[in-house]
């Protein structure tokens, strides 16, 4: 598996790594999960993306904790606390949860969800804490727009933003209009989530879908690894698919260590163009 520095860390890590929303489905499908994400560790993708939203700690508890059992120094482990707990007292309180359902003294890097109401000096120094106590490695936030993102930066005192996690596949390209270029100078790695838009990848009937069939039959690959390859060709882009299926797993760890050609790379452009200069960074 294709590793790079996560920004200014300096730490080395998968360039495709392991989303984990609705990977607990039924309770039949839960040790599935669990499986999954241990094969796709086998495989090289050691980065987990979870959250205390997902499945309302249930993925923390039963699938995350369960699949990094007895490997978690392999394990770059991501966590996230949501908006409404994002005050000062309830950062700490959240993050504490999240290690106990983890069943690990530390998480990789914490970061807030999304924008909320609470001010952001208060969840950056939360953060901040956390890190100098020793339960932290590094802090970074989620759905962050540029002018967010320069805010959280001035908030923070001794710590710097490691990352910021957004909305990246190959119909939303927002993030290439500015922020990427942005956090690039800053060193802050951009991690682009829902890489086949949340199950909604173009289907192979379509025109732009053919465009990507056609690129994947000349290198042997499949048209989601053909995705994933160009999600990640800027050096400064990680990306964390979520799939429960073996053979899903499989495939998107294929996806990086190889090159699409200039030509390749232009009929991408063409069929998925980056959006006009004003739209907004956008949510799942
Ligand atoms: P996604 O990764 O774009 O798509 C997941 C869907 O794609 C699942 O149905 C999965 O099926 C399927 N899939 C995966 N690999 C496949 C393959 N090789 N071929 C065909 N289908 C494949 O969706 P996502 O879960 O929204 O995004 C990924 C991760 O990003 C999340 O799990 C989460 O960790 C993170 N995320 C973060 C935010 C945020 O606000 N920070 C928001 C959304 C997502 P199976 O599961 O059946 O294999």
């Amino acid at each position: 598996m294709l590793k790079r520095k996560f920004g200014w860390t300096g730490v080395e890590i998968p360039v495709i790594g392991q989303g984990t929303w609705m990977i607990e489905g039924s309770s039949s499908q839960r040790r599935r999960g669990v499986d999954a994400l241990r094969l796709g560790l086998d495989l090289g993708m050691t980065h987990i993306d979870t959250a205390e939203m997902y499945g309302s700690g249930i993925v923390e508890e039963e699938i995350v904790a369960e699949a990094i059992e007895g490997r978690r120094d392999e394990v770059f482990l991501v966590s996230k606390v949501l908006p409404s707990n994002a005050s000062y007292e309830g950062t700490i309180r959240a993050c504490e949860q999240s290690l106990r359902r983890l069943k690990t003294d530390w998480l990789d890097l914490y970061l807030l969800h999304w924008p909320g109401a609470y001010p952001i000096a208060q969840t950056m120094h939360a953060m901040e804490k956390l890190v100098s106590d020793g339960k932290l490695r590094f802090i970074g936030v989620s759905n962050f727009c540029l002018e967010e993102l320069k805010a959280a930066e001035e908030a923070l005192s001794t710590q710097r933003l490691a990352c910021n996690q957004v909305l990246y596949h190959l119909s939303d390209r927002a993030i290439e209009l500015h922020l990427l270029q942005y956090c690039t100078e800053q060193g802050i790695a951009v991690v682009g989530y829902s890489p086949f838009g949340h199950g909604n990848f173009p289907s192979p009937r379509s025109s732009a879908g053919q465009v990507l069939e056609e690129i994947a039959k000349q290198h042997g690959r499949t048209s989601r690894q053909v995705a994933l390859n160009f999600l990640t060709r800027h050096p400064n882009t990680f990306t964390i698919p979520k799939a429960r299926r073996f053979k899903h797993v499989r495939e998107n760890s294929e996806a990086a260590g190889w090159t699409l050609t200039d030509k390749d790379l232009a009929a991408i452009e063409n069929a998925f163009p980056v959006p006009k200069d004003d739209t907004p960074l956008n949510m799942i």
